[in-house]
This record gives structure tokens, C-alpha cells and sequence, in this order.
């Protein structure tokens, strides 16, 4: 599943990624590490939350910005 973001969004799901997952670290996934470091797909995606864990984990602790996007993409549930 893939929730579309706006472009006023980017940013701050940009922000949310840095401050609030516990898995980037200097922009980079520890998740997707596989020795080589690997760069966080959703800081670099401008269209949508690509990532599960940012979706399930993160994204719900900024409350407006979560409903909102869920608002905007109830149409794909
Ligand atoms: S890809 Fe997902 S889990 Fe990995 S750092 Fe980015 S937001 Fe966090």
C-alpha cells in the first residue's frame, strides 16, 4: 500500500523521517543496510510514504499531518 503525499507534505514527512525514526541514521536506513550503507527510500520519494515501517511506526506520532494524509487517501482503502 502507498499513500500519495502533497507537495506542502514533502517536507514535513522529510523532517518526521529524521527526528522520528529510529532506523535513519544520517539519512541512511539501517534497516536496508546490507554492509553498504543504503540511503532512506522515503527521504528521497516526493510523491508518497513508501515506507511500512514510517507509516505504521512513525508517521502516526505527528497526529494532524497522519490524519490528513489518511483523509486524502481514504479512497485507496
Ligand atoms: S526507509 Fe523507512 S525505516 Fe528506513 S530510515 Fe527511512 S523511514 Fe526509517
Amino acid at each position: 500500500m502507498r499513500w500519495k503525499i502533497k507537495p506542502e507534505q514533502v517536507e514535513p514527512v522529510r523532517q518526521l523521517v529524521r527526528s522520528g525514526c529510529c532506523n535513519c541514521s544520517d539519512g541512511n536506513c539501517l534497516l536496508l543496510d546490507d554492509g553498504d550503507a543504503q540511503t532512506c527510500v522515503q527521504l528521497i520519494c516526493s510523491s508518497a510514504i513508501y515506507c511500512r515501517h514510517f507509516r505504521e511506526n512513525v508517521l502516526p506520532a505527528e497526529k494532524e499531518l497522519y490524519e490528513t494524509i489518511i483523509k486524502q487517501n481514504k479512497e485507496v482503502y
